[in-house]
């Protein structure tokens, strides 16, 4: 059996950043919380609790001498605002990606564009995103969306959520040429989204079967299990190792692999480790 791992598997710069900011927060002591979750993985999620670092729900939730760390995708601005104005102190680590995207939608908001974000609706960051749209907006999760969701407009200005998929967010684009007299394209998707993806689609087409590990609330781990289920006949999104059935493996010759941007790397040399020990086993 081969094991492929496809380059740029695991923690991007944003999530590295944002963990090493709320475990440098907590060495200093304090009531340190994270608002959501401050990366989309429950198991390093869990690790940071058992830490001490415990995540709030809400912007409700905070008490006057809480240290709230902003998670990497994150927050709106409504919420940003008022953790200032009830003078918490907050540690931001939010990625600067997502910063950049959030700043391109004010800008486009204050310069007269409708703006329309490519993304998913119930996503963090994508509340995040449009909350800094101050002249209307509507997200959308594919072009058939447009067709439906968008109207006609003088101007129009797009961005995406920092982790979709490149060719989709052409299409959504292409969809909105007819929709306004000006179109404004930002194309807000990060590097480290489009390098994964890459990589994982060389990774799909010479394996068999392919594990993409991550989150299953993870929006660019669920991306890369799509774009791999395009390529591979045989493709899992797991969590952990213990997801894996040993007889899907049986006769099994290329095991390709891959993982989200906020995958610790604990979980995959797990996931590899195992799947050693099933092929010494058989
Ligand atoms: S996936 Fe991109 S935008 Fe998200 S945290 Fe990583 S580098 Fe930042």
């Amino acid at each position: 059996m081969n094991i492929i791992v496809a380059d740029y598997s695991g923690f991007c710069f944003g999530v590295e950043r944002a963990i090493k900011i709320v475990e440098e927060t907590s060495d200093k002591g304090g009531r340190v919380y994270t608002l959501g979750p401050i990366i989309h993985n429950p198991q390093l999620v869990k690790k940071l609790e058992e830490k001490g670092v415990n995540v709030k729900k809400s912007v409700e939730d905070v008490e006057k001498d809480d240290v709230v760390v902003i998670r990497s995708h994150g927050i709106p601005k409504q919420h940003m605002d008022k953790l200032k104005d009830n003078k918490i102190s907050v540690v931001d680590a939010t990625c600067p990606f997502v910063t950049r995207a959030q700043r391109q939608v004010s800008i486009l908001s204050s310069s007269g564009y409708f703006l329309v974000v490519f993304g998913e609706k119930e996503h963090p960051e994508v509340k995040g995103i449009v909350s800094y749209a101050n002249n209307g907006f509507v997200v959308v999760e594919n072009s058939d969306e447009v067709e439906r969701y968008v109207g006609f407009h003088d101007k129009i200005g797009v961005v995406a959520q920092t982790t979709q998929n490149k060719a989709k967010f052409d299409m959504v684009v292409d969809a909105l040429k007819s929709k306004c007299n000006e179109l404004k394209i930002v194309n807000t998707i990060c590097n480290a989204t489009d390098q994964r993806q890459e990589a994982a689609k060389k990774v799909a087409l010479i394996s068999d079967i392919m594990y993409v590990i991550g989150g299953k609330n993870s929006g660019n781990t669920t991306r890369l299990y799509e774009i791999c289920k395009d390529i591979c006949p045989k493709v899992f999104h797991i969590e952990t190792k213990d997801e894996i059935d040993k007889s899907d493996l049986i006769g099994v010759e290329n095991i390709g692999i891959t993982a989200g941007a906020s995958t610790p790397k604990f979980l995959i040399d797990e996931v590899i480790e195992f799947l050693k020990e099933v092929e010494h086993a058989g």
